[in-house]
């Protein structure tokens, strides 16, 4: 595994990245007596080192609260041995990280993030401030240790517990002129030092990821909260005045949804909105779960130029968020060899949460001769990278296949019986010696996926241009059908008598790749837009964007607003007026209807927001600085 990776994934399960403090009425002086009634708050709990592993034994716990004059902290610190300075002195002390410690870092600055200031507090009661300039282009990082803060503190040691308390009382002047107001936010990270130079270990709240303390673009957040016996933020959004669309619950009605943590936390009637961080008005627009997009290419970046399939792949946070699609699932471009480098290149970094289909073909999409290689169809091998990535990867596809013989179905069929994963598909050329009927009649298993389902060559209608029975046959045994739009395989004349006679599509998805992004397809709310307007109604529409792909790729975590959920969420607007659609052919249908994003969430983040509803007008923000919150907001990112 290598070092980003682990890092990425210590980063997920580090602490969280807030730390709130609570308004308290006046002032006290420090005791260091974690049973007053002042502490009686919640706090943040840290065992960790400075890369986020695991320190046992070194638990510590660290409480805030404030007040218009002074910010206070305590430290509870469970400690093995105590490494003390011999000669304890009340004036500053010059060194004191040699020996055990309690540090802040804290600055007010969002976008200067390279100043702060440090203050230390040892368990017998000596102390040292710094004003910290990280950045300064003469590296002399510290401005100025003479400078004093004027703290006030105080450290007891139960030995018999094998605990020390530090509470430090900030004057907030000592930290910035600002004036702090409720809801402010100032960086942050908290620190212990513990033993001596044999077997000292250095405990961060924040991970930094380095030798060095000074770190500041790994620093965590202070909020600053009301009175604690006040209404506490229940919900760090609510999605305000929507009618909720969640095929799965069955919700078709004007609800509120309460987010926290990420997951979706409450969907009510109504929800107070005294009980949320971040209110945000989508009244007279839809509430539905992200889009789950069944078939897209997305393994971008890989480096193999002059290749056409890989170079038909797009960035997937270029296209996806902005139209409400929270879930991407690559149909195919990577095989089993190729995907562990997709992985790295696309999965791991993207916003956008992305699935894949693992080609039978272990070279995968890697052009048009390599997928007729049939000795690179290797069942077992494709079977086994899903095992490995079983939940990422979520099914196996064929594709573009030219000859005669069902080898690439029949052996993405055996890979996916294998790994217990459903099989999508693309069924190349439609040769009559392995006729389309056999395909979703014989060969395909209940739960397998057919893609392009109103391409030209299906044989969708008889003579008088009724359905053929053998395609709600295939439905019936169980065969999904899946839209796959794509830049060659969505024909009115197919899917309107189709919608008609009821023969509607399983699942909604774009085939979005370079050719298909800016032609007829266009992006998925417009494919979902033409089946509106050929006369399928919104909500199933939306469940068959969200709920039923869910459950045909078996991530039924996915694609509905239970509470407990995720809080991948598209909001919506219903636009009426005059609107074209145009089909792969170059034929138009005229719409009245068109589905267009208005807000995107990704586990509880905004991360697109077309009209600014999130945002505040600018005229009522006075001198203003960044509006990046990291509660709430992925489109603007914390200042680095
Ligand atoms: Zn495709």
């Amino acid at each position: 595994m290598n070092r980003l990776l682990t890092i990425a994934m210590l980063a997920a399960t580090a602490p969280a990245q807030m730390l709130t403090t609570w308004r308290a009425e006046s002032d006290w002086k420090p005791a260091a007596d974690p049973s007053a009634a002042v502490w009686k708050v919640e706090g943040v709990r840290t065992s960790h080192d400075r890369y986020g592993r695991l320190v046992p034994g070194a638990d510590t716990e660290i409480r805030s609260r404030w007040t218009g004059g002074h910010l206070y902290f305590l430290f509870s610190a469970r400690y093995q041995n105590l490494h003390l300075k011999p000669d304890p002195t009340r004036e500053e002390t010059w060194g004191l990280w040699d020996y055990d410690v309690a540090e802040i870092f804290i600055g007010w600055e969002l976008d200067r993030i390279g100043r702060y200031k440090e203050f230390e507090v040892s368990p017998q009661n000596e102390f040292v401030d710094l004003d910290v300039d990280y950045f300064k282009a003469d590296k002399s990082y510290m401005v100025d240790w003479k400078w004093n803060g004027g703290i006030e503190y105080q450290s007891r040691i139960d030995r018999d517990a094998k605990m020390w308390y530090s509470e430090i009382r900030i004057p907030w002047k000592a930290i910035d002129q600002r004036v702090p107001k409720l809801n402010n936010e100032l960086r942050l990270n908290l620190y212990r030092i513990e033993g001596g130079p044999a077997n000292r270990k250095f405990l961060a709240w924040r991970p930094v990821y380095g030798p060095s303390f000074h770190a500041p673009q790994a620093f965590g957040r202070l909020r600053l909260a009301g009175a604690p016996g006040a209404a506490r933020k229940k919900y760090d959004v609510i999605l305000k005045g929507g009618t909720v669309l969640d095929p799965k619950n069955a919700i078709q009605q004007r609800r509120d949804v309460g987010i926290h943590g990420g997951a979706v936390a409450a969907v009510e009637p109504s929800i107070d909105p005294a009980l949320g961080y971040k209110v945000i008005d989508v009244t007279g627009l839809y509430v539905t779960p992200g889009f789950i997009d069944l078939h897209v290419h997305v393994a971008n970046g890989s480096g193999l130029l002059g290749s056409l399939p890989i170079d038909q792949n797009v960035y997937a946070d270029s296209h996806t968020l902005r139209s409400g699609v929270t879930t991407a699932v690559d149909a195919g471009t990577s095989g089993w060899r190729s995907f562990p480098e997709f992985k790295r290149r696309a999965i791991d970094v993207a916003v956008t949460r992305i699935l894949a289909l693992l080609n039978i073909v272990g070279a995968g999409q890697a052009g048009p001769e390599p997928e007729q290689n049939v000795a690179d169809m290797d069942p077992a091998a494709a079977a086994k990278v899903v095992e490995q990535f079983k939940g990422t990867i979520v099914g196996i596809k064929t594709a573009h296949y030219r000859g005669p013989e069902w080898v690439a179905v029949e052996r993405a069929v055996e890979a996916g019986r294998a790994a217990s994963v459903p099989v999508m598909v693309d069924f190349g050329l439609f040769h009559p010696a392995r006729p389309f009927q056999q395909l979703v009649g014989e060969k395909l298993r209940p739960g397998d996926m057919y893609t392009h389902t109103y391409v030209a060559s299906v044989p969708m209608l008889d003579d008088q241009g009724r359905v053929m029975p053998y395609l709600f046959e295939a439905r019936k045994r169980g065969v999904k059908f899946d839209a796959g739009h794509g830049g060659g395989s969505f024909a009115f004349r197919q899917a309107a008598p189709a919608i008609q006679q009821g023969f509607y599509p399983d699942s909604i998805s774009t085939d979005l790749h370079t050719g298909s992004m800016n032609g007829p397809m266009n992006n998925m709310l417009n494919v979902a837009s033409k089946f509106l307007n050929l006369g399928m109604s919104l909500p199933d529409l939306i469940a068959r964007m969200t709920w039923n792909p869910a459950r045909q790729i078996q991530r039924e975590d996915l694609g509905h607003l239970s509470p407990g959920a995720l809080a991948d969420i598209a909001v919506i607007r219903l636009e009426e007026g005059n609107f074209g659609f145009v089909d792969v052919l170059g034929a138009r249908m005229q719409g009245n209807r068109r589905l267009s994003c208005e807000l995107t969430m990704r586990e509880g983040k905004v991360v697109f927001d077309l009209n600014g509803i999130t945002r505040s007008d600018f005229r009522g923000l006075g001198q203003y600085t960044s509006q990046a919150d990291p509660v709430w907001d992925r489109v603007l990112s914390p200042p680095r």
